[in-house]
């Protein structure tokens, strides 16, 4: 508020006086030495310099404008200065972190804090990160001063700090970083599966910070056309967050996706992925068996890959040797041999398996069935003393037994190999913060009942700090659990299995056991009928 005061009373100060101008310009009363005068000038001058770092480490300013605002912070810092100061308040009572009777004295607490304190609110706990290459050294220190200087300054590697943190902290899945026409990238973040834009940023910075990314997952920052992948890690406060980096030329510059595979975030226990009471069940049996198979299937995205470790969870690994092949790696899991699928080294799905046998594994995990070989091989694992669990890529339960038989599986084998089928789809969970009791047309309730559910408990999408205003905040699954009992075994070796009526019976089953495990969940006020209605639609 005094700023305020200080520069009016400067402006009309000066406005009076006008000594550079009109009948008074050389009247030699207006150059003379004012005390008063002069402590205003210091004041304002120092007050545009402060303006400027204030831009600086302001995140209610843009980066893109940053360098615009900070030379208008030169000339006129205090209106800026206050501004800000405004905004900043505003945004804190908004976000609801400061109360009314606060203002004052969040204002002045905060209106002149030291480059040191502006700097430092960036390093709290929560802001920590340190970037690592994929063997875990930090890059920057290894690399020395001198490479640090020719790859990327101290303001890039800042930037390149905040949009990560800020993915983590978003829970972004993927960051993508692209260019744009008019000289623009764009950054954005995928968040329970959607896309949303972040922030635009001009190409000079983009290309800094897409170079500091490539240079720490070990790519070559030359190459800047063909398609190239690298890895990397990022320490937080919580843990370690791993980063898959992909790099290819498009039009108009490079492109670069960012896989985060955060392990600070954990993983979801089986009881936390959304099956009922009855396919927990289903599936916790089928897991205590010493052999057997369980597959998990669904379209790309539908957190197969979650379920898999969902189970694992339950899987005492001081008893049991557990081997898994995956493609990636996402989680590590400190009491089983994991390996990783590299087609260029010529590690398969399929010959990882024969590596695996050899290994005298109790319980075999495999990232993806793929193709016939692995088929064949994990149905004949799983009839010679081991478990199997494994993900397929398709779009209903009984779907899956024609894909495997169309791998080339026999369905005699099949049939007495597998226990239990999960399909599953994801939808997002609305925000515990900022739900509410959802309106229902007259249609919306019939089907409710018709399934025998209450309507008063249905939920509709808000909007808070905690979502980031989009009303949802993570996933849940919706799962359809098939249990391969003893008439589907019969019916699976009996003569004249059409693969094509299999398909198209499991889809139409598929659809409504996961619509009606999903509606279950908009009656529970878990997720809306919107939701249930985007993933089940179409199976694909
Ligand atoms: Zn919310």
């Amino acid at each position: 508020m005094i700023v305020s005061v200080d520069s009016v009373f400067w402006i009309s100060h000066l406005a009076q006086t006008a000594p550079f101008t009109g009948p008074n310009a050389l009247d030699p009363s207006g150059l003379s030495f004012s005390p008063v005068k002069l402590l205003v000038l210091i004041g304002w001058i120092y007050l545009c310099l402060y303006c400027v770092q204030r831009v600086e480490y302001s995140p209610l300013v843009s980066e893109r404008y940053k360098p615009l605002v900070s030379v208008f912070s030169l000339v006129v810092g205090p209106f800026i200065f206050f501004v800000l100061a405004v905004a900043d308040v505003t945004t804190k009572l908004q976000e609801g972190d400061i109360h009314f009777d606060d203002i004052l004295s969040y204002f002045f607490g905060n209106a002149f804090v030291g480059r040191k304190k502006l700097g430092a609110r960036k390093a709290k706990d929560e802001d920590f990160i340190e970037l690592l290459d994929s063997s875990g050294r930090n890059f920057f220190v290894e690399a020395g001063g001198k490479d640090l200087e020719n790859l990327t300054d101290q303001k890039t590697l800042e930037f390149t700090h905040r949009i990560l943190r800020e993915g983590i902290r978003q829970r972004a899945s993927d960051i993508l970083i692209d260019p744009k026409s008019s000289g623009i990238y764009t950054v954005r973040y995928r968040v329970d599966g959607y896309l949303r834009l972040v922030e635009e940023v001009e190409s000079d910075r983009a290309r800094a910070m897409v170079n500091s990314i490539k240079a720490i997952a070990g790519m070559d920052i030359a190459e800047r056309r063909r398609a190239l992948d690298g890895a990397f890690m990022a320490r937080i406060a919580a843990g370690d967050v791993y980063f898959r980096v992909a790099s290819a030329g498009v039009l108009g510059g490079e492109k670069l996706s960012l896989r985060v595979l955060n392990q600070a975030q954990g993983m979801l226990t089986l009881d936390q992925i959304g099956l009922s009471e009855e396919g927990y069940r289903l599936v916790r049996e089928a897991i205590d068996q010493p052999q057997g198979m369980v597959l998990v299937c669904g379209p790309t995205g539908s957190g197969k890959t979650t379920t898999l470790y969902g189970m694992l969870g339950e899987v005492d690994f001081y008893t049991r040797n557990v081997v898994t092949v995956e493609d990636p790696i996402e989680y590590v899991l400190p009491h089983a041999s994991q390996m990783e699928v590299n087609p260029k080294a010529n590690i398969t799905f399929g010959n990882s398996m024969r590596s695996i046998l050899r290994q005298d594994p109790d319980i075999i995990v495999v990232g993806e069935i793929r193709d016939g070989e692995t088929a064949q091989m994990v149905v004949q694992a799983s009839h010679t003393g081991h478990l199997v669990l494994a993900t397929l890529h398709s779009s209903s339960n009984l779907a899956t037994l024609a894909r495997l038989i169309d791998l080339g599986v026999k369905p005699l084998m099949l049939a007495s190999a597998l226990n239990v089928i999960i399909s599953q789809r994801l939808v997002r969970r609305l925000c515990d913060h900022c739900k509410q009791p959802a309106q229902l047309d007259t249609e919306q309730i019939a089907g409710l009942e018709r399934l025998g559910l209450a309507t008063d408990g249905v939920m509709q999408s808000g909007g808070c700090k905690n979502c980031n205003y989009t009303g949802f905040l993570g996933r849940v699954a919706i799962v359809d659990v098939l249990h391969v009992d003893d008439p589907l075994k019969a019916s699976l070796t009996g003569e004249g299995v059409s693969l094509a009526q299999l398909k198209q019976d499991g889809d139409n089953r598929g659809r409504s056991h996961l619509r009606r495990e999903g509606l279950a969940k908009v009656a529970a006020g878990i997720t809306t009928i919107e939701e249930v209605k985007r993933v089940t639609t179409h199976l694909g």
